[in-house]
């Protein structure tokens, strides 16, 4: 089954053909977080949506090759370093930790490759170097780099900008800027008091790059000149994307991405996000508040199709943990049918039709939501036919496979699968010490790990975890 997505440049569902030749690769970049802070749950959202995409790509027999940066030098991440008086690598790998362990808690795959934007500083000079020579860039009266608009007349597709009223020679030094602020935009940022030890060696002066560039020397060196989408959330279209355009298709000519793949923003309680508001929560205080990073998944995968917004309440919450124990019970009798029902070769027809149920719900840009409806369908023919006694091992067999399939999609995995990453943490701590035969360590650990509700056991295998 073809897999059709919303391309956000032509604003229509497109099937999606790959460039590999072969039809099987799917270069997929995503705009990573910004190191500077925890990652609060509208970003997030984002996330669990390309994971959803991520992983639907590969339930349909793509290879994806996925790159995700870290921003870990920007305008926020100076900010911060010299807010807490660190140097700024030290500050950055802190919440590039917090991301990671933030992700893991909603079972996000992470992408194949998650480079720090730093460790390519030279590859971001060689493209600035590139488009200067084409005349897309000029060195600035101020010592910095610009990258100029004018040069580029597609500039604006994306957002479908006017360019008409545009101030010529304007020129915005920041990395972030609304659409009234469009002019030319900073490739490199001259050095200046403010940016403390921050800054590298160029042809033009110390500096660093700016935030755009970053995206579009990573997204070339370790997936070529043209992918297949880019994603991101709908929030960075402009100046973010509208840039990364420009810099890439200036410097190579082609057509930088096939696919635009946006989702939309999270509300909360039917309002923006804001810090001034107190709504701005992260992943963090979702789980203080007793919810889990599998119920705050199933939250933002169900609550609405990606490219719609979002709208987060706590009742959502308690709607997720309902639906996710409607799911677990269910999965708790079929597992048991699977081994305690007579067998025989009669085929369930609810399994047969709910596989192409979900290819079809899938294959149409994602639609989660139809792809929920016939699970909760499923459950309620099978939960029939097991009060009525008549579900064979055969059968529950076929239905357990087809929720295997489902769930490879939607990542909720088993009720125990999902260990939060805290305790991972401890249990990975606990493996190294028993390594070291600090046994006093190892069972101190097993205590701090049974107070967060879970068990640990010894196997031949190693640890064994179960929730206590
Ligand atoms: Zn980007």
């Amino acid at each position: 089954m073809a897999l059709e997505l919303y391309n956000s440049m032509s604003r229509a569902v497109e099937p999606l053909v790959p460039l590999d030749p072969a039809g099987k690769r799917v270069s997929l970049y995503v705009c990573g977080p910004t190191i500077y802070n925890y990652g609060h749950i509208g970003n997030f959202r984002t996330y669990v949506a390309v994971d959803l995409l991520r992983r639907a790509l590969k339930h349909f027999g793509y290879q994806v090759d996925h790159v995700m940066q870290f921003t870990d030098v920007d305008d926020k991440t100076i900010r911060g370093s010299r807010e807490k008086n660190l140097p700024l690598k030290e500050f950055t790998s802190i919440y590039r930790q917090a991301f990671l362990e933030d992700a893991k808690t909603l079972n996000i795959e992470m992408a194949e490759r998650t480079p720090n934007a730093t460790d390519y500083i030279p590859e971001m000079v060689a493209l600035i170097g590139k488009l200067i020579e084409k005349k897309s860039a000029y060195v600035s009266d101020d010592g910095s780099v610009y990258f100029r608009i004018a040069s580029f007349p597609k500039y604006g597709c994306l957002c479908h900008l006017d360019m008409a009223n545009l101030i010529s020679g304007a020129r915005v030094n920041q990395d972030e800027y609304e659409k009234e602020g469009v002019g030319d935009f900073v490739l490199w940022k001259k050095w200046v008091a403010a940016d403390g030890d921050v800054g590298w060696d160029s042809p033009w002066g110390k500096g660093r790059p700016g935030w755009h560039i970053e995206c579009s020397a990573l997204s070339m060196k370790h997936l070529g000149e043209q992918i297949d989408i880019h994603g991101g959330g709908t929030d960075l279209r402009f100046p973010h994307h509208e840039n990364e355009i420009a810099q890439s298709e200036a410097a190579t000519g082609l057509t930088f991405v096939k696919h635009w793949f946006h989702v939309e923003h999270l509300l909360v309680d039917g309002q923006k996000m804001s810090k001034s508001q107190g709504n701005m929560y992260t992943v963090r205080d979702v789980l203080a508040k007793g919810y889990t990073g599998r119920e705050l998944r199933y939250a933002l995968l169900s609550g609405a199709a990606y490219a719609k917004n979002l709208n987060f309440t706590w009742q959502g919450m308690d709607d997720a943990k309902t639906a996710l124990t409607r799911i677990d019970e269910w999965r708790k009798r079929i597992k048991a049918a699977v081994t305690d029902g007579v067998s025989n070769a009669d085929s369930f027809a609810a399994a047969v039709a709910f596989r192409e149920q979900i290819d079809r719900a899938f294959s149409h840009d994602l639609n989660i939501n139809d792809a929920l409806g016939h699970l909760f369908q499923l459950i309620r023919e099978t939960n029939k036919t097991l009060d009525a006694g008549q579900l064979t091992a055969a059968q529950a067999s076929e239905v357990e496979a087809a929720w295997i399939a489902l769930d490879s999609v939607l990542g909720l995995g088993d009720a125990t699968v999902i260990i939060p990453a805290e305790v991972q943490a401890l249990l990975d701590q606990r493996a190294a010490v028993r390594k070291a035969k600090d046994f006093a360590k190892s069972d101190e650990l097993r205590k701090a790990i049974e107070t967060l509700g879970w068990k640990v056991k010894d196997t031949a295998k190693g640890q064994e975890l179960s929730p206590s």
